[in-house]
């Protein structure tokens, strides 16, 4: 069996792990906590990491301090993994669901007719004329690791005063290599970012997830809500509603070791998609997405644009297929809008993210992945193309 995309263990995850058993610092406290905080913090040159238990939680905590409440607004993609959209719910919030452009990203242009024409600057914030609420933030997600136009929301942000939320989770080390945010790593863009390490992101904790912020003040918040909200750790006094949301040293020692080959294991994924494209580029009806101009992506999943007309399967006709010939592959997701706790929210003009919705089939893409595997799943494709 090709997996479509599993952890690659082989740096120093044992020495780490075995560090704090010998040592046994196994919990909520130990010396991988800060270090890996401050590792991934030097890669992406942030000024602040928080742990989080997972990337979920870190998402609920950023949009927290970025003042969302009961009846607020907040925009996010129609067309992403759901943990961004129901974030919003857990606060008392709705989300108000955007289209993507070309890259499977959160379209900014439509962000920004949506705010200049059905939304009004009031002096509580950005007015949603349609549903008379307040809009807080958007959450741009770096689907699959392209990075988001960032220089056009972040101005939109800016005239609108909302709060930008990146949620990072599949795209650490991806960043701009042209533009205003030139030599910036996605995650560090705005207010807050949020990073992933889950066991399908490039690298894993097992669980867990990193908030990034440059704001000091923030950064410590963020810890206080995710450890208790401790005002008094020895008396116990809370001033506020906490959370446990803490990373253990042990999950810490696995990121730590893993931060370590995220160079490396971008290589490999740009190697690999090379090698995929040059391997699918004869192939009549298919073809592998290409990546933001201006951008250095961390080429996280590799997405295969399927033409039923001219392949002779759909998506779907496509991954039952290639699952027959152990080779696990996925459609993207659902879209938000149309899922069933969100059908009655606000839906911008979505246009384009049902056309990929239809189309995109994603392959294996592990760090792991060797160039025999490719090559097994390119020829299977080519020999099951009708
Ligand atoms: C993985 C992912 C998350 C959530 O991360 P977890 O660590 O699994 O909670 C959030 N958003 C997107 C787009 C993701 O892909």
């Amino acid at each position: 069996m090709i997996p479509l995309s599993i952890p690659n263990i082989s740096g120093k995850e044992w020495d780490c792990l075995k560090e704090c058993l010998d040592t046994n610092w196994v919990s909520s406290s130990g010396s991988f906590l800060g270090k890996f905080e401050e590792a991934v913090c030097q890669y992406v040159h942030a000024k602040h990491g928080v742990v989080c238990i997972n990337g979920t939680s870190c998402l609920f905590i950023a949009l927290k301090l970025s003042g969302v409440g009961y009846r607020n607004e907040v925009i996010v993609p129609t067309l992403t993994f759901i943990a961004p959209v129901n974030v919003v719910r857990y606060l008392g919030a709705e989300p108000v669901f955007m289209d993507c452009d070309d890259y499977m990203n959160l379209d900014a242009d439509k962000l920004e007719e949506f705010c200049r024409k059905e939304c009004q600057i009031t002096k509580k914030g950005l007015k949603n004329k349609k549903t008379g609420r307040i809009i807080k933030a958007i959450v741009p997600v770096h689907i699959f690791g392209n990075p988001c136009n960032m220089s056009l929301i972040m101005k939109i942000a800016e005239r609108c005063n909302l709060k930008v939320i990146e949620d990072a989770t599949e795209s650490l080390g991806s960043y701009y290599c042209d533009g205003i945010y030139k030599d910036r790593y996605t995650g560090t863009i705005s207010d807050f970012g949020v990073y992933s390490f889950n066991g399908n992101k490039i690298i894993t904790t097992g669980g867990g997830g990193m908030i990034i912020t440059d704001n000091k003040k923030l950064a410590k918040k963020a810890r206080y809500f995710t450890e208790q909200a401790k005002d008094d750790s020895v008396r116990c006094i809370h001033n506020e509603i906490g959370y446990n949301f803490r990373l253990s040293n042990l999950q810490a020692a696995l990121g730590f070791a893993q931060i370590k080959q995220l160079a490396a294991f971008i290589k490999i994924k740009k190697n690999n998609y090379e090698l995929y494209k040059e391997e699918l580029k004869n192939i009549e009806g298919i073809k592998i997405m290409g990546y933001p101009s201006g951008t250095m992506p961390n080429y996280w999943f590799y997405s295969l644009i399927i033409d039923k007309r001219k392949f002779g399967l759909s998506s779907e006709e496509l991954m039952i297929k290639l699952a027959k010939n152990n080779i696990q592959t996925r459609p993207i997701w659902f879209l938000n809008h149309l899922q069933k706790p969100y059908r009655n929210n606000q839906a911008y003009k979505i246009e384009k993210a049902v056309w990929f919705w239809k189309k995109v089939l994603n392959i294996p893409c592990s760090t792991n992945l060797i160039v025999e595997e490719v090559k097994i799943v390119t020829q299977a494709i080519r020999r099951l193309r009708k």
